[in-house]
């Protein structure tokens, strides 16, 4: 067993900066704890989960407990989760009063043959898995992201994600949202789409936040791991050539990327990131805004 590891997290890309405080405190709390279990041997998969559900029982980020409504004040969500040991993956796309998204792609991926599960099959797969449901989602998801308060679609935030390498040096990825503020029925992103916003394998694992169909358009998560494997680019160039596409397209957002040489990005092109990371050593680094 190796002494490396690394966790690294973002609870979503934002253009309109507020005081983020209390998100940059939470993040730091969730790599304390996150050092603590890799240390102690615990699986990247497990690390990855334990942050996301973390973030989406926060009620800090578009995400779990905190996610906003679309158009018809309805709360559908989506997440999806890869495990770099045996490229295995899962997801649930449209989903209604889930507590935990990121269980349920989990479950997806240990008990299914298949990655995505959608709308009210995978409600039904949810509730036989005995995974924790809302009885009223209306009630139970942040009451502060009203419409008035929260920036519609484009403008909102808060996607979460977290990427690990364990002291075995296996990877994992995921990622969690309640997607776009005031999105349209039915809208899927890229969060719950392998490739798009989630990848790990046996050398690197990403996630993606920002305007999801950008992201889609650009197989973002794949492209980066493709320049890597096939280009030999460097993570820090390969993350650059993606996001600078996506921005040169309109879109705006950004991605967190590690991989088994313990290289760790966590760019953005927009205004911020809620992003951070620690390694074996101990120091943490969380930040919403720019490094000054
Ligand atoms: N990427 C997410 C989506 O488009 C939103 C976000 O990252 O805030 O659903």
């Amino acid at each position: 067993m190796s002494d490396k590891f690394i966790l690294a997290l973002h609870g979503g890309a934002f253009q309109k900066p507020q005081d983020y405080t209390e998100h940059t405190a939470f993040l730091e709390t969730l790599l304390k704890s996150a050092w603590r279990n890799l240390k102690g041997g615990q699986a990247a998969l497990d690390a990855v989960i334990e942050a996301v559900v973390g973030m989406e029982d926060s009620g800090l980020y578009i995400a779990g407990k905190g996610a906003g409504p679309n158009s018809e004040g309805d709360y559908e969500l989506d997440a999806s989760l890869m495990d770099g040991e045996n490229a295995k993956a899962g997801a649930i796309a449209a989903v209604r009063g889930v507590k935990n998204p990121v269980l349920a792609a989990r479950a997806v991926m240990e008990k299914t043959p298949h990655v995505l599960l959608a709308g009210t099959g995978a409600e039904r797969f949810i509730d036989e898995c005995g995974i924790e449901r809302l009885k009223d989602p209306q009630a139970y998801f942040t009451p502060s992201h009203t419409e008035s308060q929260v920036p519609k679609a484009s403008g909102s935030h808060g996607t979460v994600g977290a990427l690990a390498l364990d002291r075995d040096g296996n990877l994992a990825a995921a990622t969690s949202t309640g997607g776009l503020v005031g999105k349209k029925a039915g809208r899927v992103g890229d969060s719950p789409i392998i490739g798009a916003a989630t990848w790990a394998d046996r050398d690197l694992a990403i996630s993606t936040t920002g305007f999801g169909e950008y992201f889609m358009r650009a197989v973002a998560a794949y492209d980066v791991r493709a320049l890597c494997a096939y280009k030999g680019q460097t993570l820090e160039s390969a993350t650059a050539t993606v996001l600078d596409g996506i921005k040169d397209a309109g879109g705006w957002g950004g991605l967190i990327a590690i991989n088994k040489q313990g290289d760790i990005r966590l760019d953005y092109r927009c205004a911020g990131m809620h992003r951070g990371f620690v390694r074996e050593d101990g120091a943490t680094y969380a930040r919403s805004l720019p490094d000054a």
